[in-house]
């Protein structure tokens, strides 16, 4: 069974979620791809959607321990928008800002996505602050950008966790992958017992 349809959703029955296939009937279909918002994508017999896209009274009532099901007329409704947000933050004093937000599609261009993260590290170093490290999740977008700068690290291949800043060649931009997101990924697996 392939993973969620929906833009943005990455779960999957081996992610142990209910996936649900698409309508046969022609009519319940289009009202299903109509709420989803995917332009110019025709669903096959074997495309899903997983079950966070439909809202509780979407569902048949159960007995404690019986299986989910949808009713008759389920239309899935709860989709969001994928995005992509950029913060500052200090390292020596608690603080945050958001300095950039954007609302994507499914991927992010690499080549758009470095000079974004340029033109902010620029803007931040112009005010009087000092960059020293960027740090992300290991999502498509950002693999993206550590490939464009060699950035590498894991068990057959030599690390590389640090650039020259850009703009600045003598001081160094350090690449950290999101630890609180690896507890995230962890406490995850182990709720739904994926090991
Ligand atoms: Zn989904």
């Amino acid at each position: 069974m392939p993973g969620c349809a929906a833009v943005g959703c990455t779960n999957s029955n081996k992610k142990r979620f209910l996936m649900k296939h698409f309508p046969i009937d022609a009519a319940r279909r289009k009202m299903w791809l109509e709420k989803m918002k995917r332009d110019n994508w025709v669903p096959t017999n074997y495309s899903c959607l997983c079950e966070v896209h439909f809202e509780d009274q979407m569902w048949e009532k159960t007995r404690e321990g019986g299986s989910k099901r949808l009713k008759c007329d389920a239309v899935p409704t709860q989709f969001f928008l994928p995005y992509l947000v950029l913060m500052l933050g200090g390292i020596s004093t608690r603080w945050k800002k958001t300095v950039a937000y954007f609302f994507t599609g499914k991927s992010v261009n690499g080549n758009v996505y470095h000079d974004i993260v340029v033109d902010i590290i620029s803007k931040t170093e112009s005010i009087g602050l000092n960059v020293v490290a960027l740090i992300s999740d290991m999502g498509p977008s950002n693999q993206s950008l550590w490939r464009k700068w060699n950035i590498t690290a894991g068990r057959h291949c030599k690390l590389s966790n640090f650039l020259p800043l850009p703009l600045d060649d003598n001081r160094k931009l350090f690449v950290i992958p999101d630890v609180p997101h690896l507890f995230k990924n962890i406490k995850n697996m182990l709720v739904r017992n994926i090991y």
